[in-house]
């Protein structure tokens, strides 16, 4: 069983050079896991938006991406999906703690990321959790440690990270910044910076915003390395 998983891992991994984003269309047309491809196809996601005809090809391959695309452009999946293969291929299980760290403005957004979530990974033997506040802090404490995709508020990750000792984020592969221009409106600029400070160097970031300000891309710069830019205009 586990060596053909990692066949079929292998196999996929070895299509991520060849993905033309002129191309495609369908996320059908990705070599994605059957887990996601059928997560997607339940919940009738078919064709791509071009954020994501743009930018899931390229974070496969490992790239760090700096997006930017209007709300509404589908992000989420932009991102989601990305996390869900990279943790799929590394064979992430429940025990091997936390794998991606998704950090959105305000707790309506975390929620909706959540939810996102557990649609399409419904199929992926991976644990995901909320961390935005509101709630009893020991409660979320207890379960840090038992999340391998963490979808969280700024204020409230930093809080754990100074105060929890069962928030460990070594083992951490991919780091998602989300609606980061809006993070930094609400005044969050100092507590992502000392977020920042404290996750593993050795990791993949994906920072997604609608708009392109010079503290997105004062964030950008601390956050990621060697980005591909991704940016979904309007048409006139
Ligand atoms: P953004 O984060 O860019 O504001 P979202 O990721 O929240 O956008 O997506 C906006 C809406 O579009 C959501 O209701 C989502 O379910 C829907 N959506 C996203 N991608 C697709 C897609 N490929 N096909 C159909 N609907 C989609
Ligand atoms: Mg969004």
């Amino acid at each position: 069983k586990k060596l053909t998983e990692t066949t079929v891992i292998a196999n996929l991994q070895s299509k991520y050079d060849t993905i033309d984003e002129t191309k495609i269309t369908k996320f059908t047309d990705l070599p994605l896991s059957t887990k996601t491809l059928k997560g997607l196809a339940e919940n009738d996601y078919v064709e791509m938006t071009d954020i994501q005809r743009q930018s899931i090809g390229l974070a496969l391959r490992g790239c760090d991406i700096l997006g930017a695309a209007k709300t509404g452009s589908g992000k989420t999946l932009a991102f989601l999906i990305p996390v869900l293969e990279i943790l799929y291929c590394k064979q992430w299980t429940r025990l091997d703690g936390l794998g991606a760290l998704v950090i959105t403005p305000t707790r309506e957004l975390a929620y909706q990321i959540y939810e996102t979530l557990r649609k399409i990974g419904h199929y992926h033997d991976i644990s995901a959790g909320l961390i935005i506040g509101g709630k009893d802090l020991k409660f979320e404490k207890r379960r840090m440690d038992q999340c391998n995709i963490v979808i969280c508020t700024p204020g409230r990750l930093l809080q754990h990270m100074d105060e929890n000792p069962l928030f460990d984020c070594v083992n951490m592969q991919v780091l998602v910044l989300d609606e980061a221009d809006r993070c930094l409106d609400m005044g969050f600029e100092q507590t992502m910076n000392s977020i920042i400070e404290n996750l593993p160097p050795k990791r993949k970031t994906l920072l997604f915003s609608a708009t392109q300000t010079k503290s997105v891309r004062d964030l950008a710069r601390l956050s990621l390395k060697d980005p591909m830019y991704v940016s979904v205009h309007e048409h006139a």
